[in-house]
């Protein structure tokens, strides 16, 4: 289990709830979109509306479900969280949809994997509030129109360029989640140290934010393991020594790269002379699936410039080079 993926696994689960900002103005960062957020949310409840839906994108562990509860938590309505891959029939999402109360917000996560089949049903859902159904086979089917209660869907996803051009078209409003500022993360990190009781000072919540890729999920597992470590052989209180051998024991680098991600810049260095090479060649050459490139590693890599998508493939930059050490190729400084 790599300690810095930013996808949540079944540990995270009780820390993810436990920190997770309830209201917009615990939720750090981000400042474009809670302010737009405050203000249709605020309009559509002085209309009394549901609120108009909104499609959330991003790299894994930004804070999309959180923002989804801070919605519904906000609107005042319950809010029923499903995904993509859940949803297996279209009667499935009958089910949920038929199920909602008025105004409630339905959340589906990796929206991105929804079947052709459901996701039509939702396209009517989501204009009209209907729900079409068709009973009986043949010359003699029927098609029937069943009211549905006005909702809120709030979709997430790590891949916008997956969806199909109808489905984001029926989104009232789109907001792409950004990595965090460094100082953004180190509030995250002093905001969770406060509420699970942590000691810990500025140089020690800087060590870890800056090696938190910039996401909050993976910043609060390190504060997780940094604590342990700190209760185990420290006097119980992060600083910058305790924060950086701690961190060093579980091979993150000064950037926040792990051995993967070494794996795969060095990959591509030495395998493809600095690329470009074709994703399923990079992802057959390092054992990883392609999917997993894509949405954890690349993501970040790029963020930092260390690695380029072009036409005819993935290319390591000068930048990543001089990271790992190495000599950036003359031949390559055209
Ligand atoms: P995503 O749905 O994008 O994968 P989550 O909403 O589950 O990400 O966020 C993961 C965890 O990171 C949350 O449980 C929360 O503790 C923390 N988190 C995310 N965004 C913020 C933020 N802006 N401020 C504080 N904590 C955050």
């Amino acid at each position: 289990e790599r300690i810095i993926s930013s996808q949540s696994v079944p540990d995270d689960t009780k820390l993810d709830t436990s920190l997770r900002p309830r209201s917009l103005d615990d939720f750090i960062g981000q400042a474009k979109i809670k302010d737009n957020l405050a203000v249709t949310m605020m309009a559509a409840r002085a209309r009394k509306e549901a609120l108009d839906h909104v499609l959330l994108y991003g790299p894994p562990g930004l804070g999309k479900t959180t923002l989804a509860y801070i919605i519904a938590h906000g609107m005042e309505v319950n809010i029923r969280i499903t995904s993509g891959p859940a949803i297996e029939r279209p009667g499935d999402l009958a089910a949920i949809l038929t199920g909602l109360q008025p105004h409630d917000v339905l959340f589906i996560d990796e929206i991105h994997r929804l079947g052709r089949t459901v996701e039509e049903i939702l396209y009517p859902a989501m204009e009209d509030f209907a729900l079409d159904i068709v009973i009986g086979k043949g010359p003699g089917a029927k098609s029937l129109r069943l009211k549905l209660p006005p909702f809120t869907l709030i979709g997430a996803t790590t891949r916008y360029a997956m969806l199909s051009s109808p489905l984001r078209d029926r989104f009232g409003s789109i907001y792409r989640l950004d990595f965090y500022t460094d100082a953004d993360i180190e509030a995250i990190l002093r905001r969770s140290a406060e509420i699970l009781g942590v000691q810990a000072d500025q140089a020690g919540l800087r060590e870890i934010a800056c090696r938190a890729r910039g996401t909050p999920r993976v910043a609060n597992r390190l504060l997780k393991r940094v604590r342990d470590y700190a209760q185990v052989r420290g006097r119980g209180v992060i600083d910058c020594g305790i924060a950086q051998t701690a961190l060093g024991r579980l091979e993150i680098d000064a950037v926040g790269l792990d051995n993967i991600d070494h794996q795969l810049l060095r990959a591509i260095i030495e395998k493809f002379s600095g690329g470009p090479v074709g994703l399923e060649t990079l992802a057959a050459a390092i054992s990883e699936d392609t999917d997993t490139i894509m949405d954890i590693y690349e993501p970040y890599l790029m963020q930092l410039g260390f690695l380029e998508r072009t036409p005819r493939g993935r290319v390591a930059t000068r930048r990543a080079y001089e990271h790992l050490g190495l000599k950036y190729p003359k031949s390559r400084l055209a």
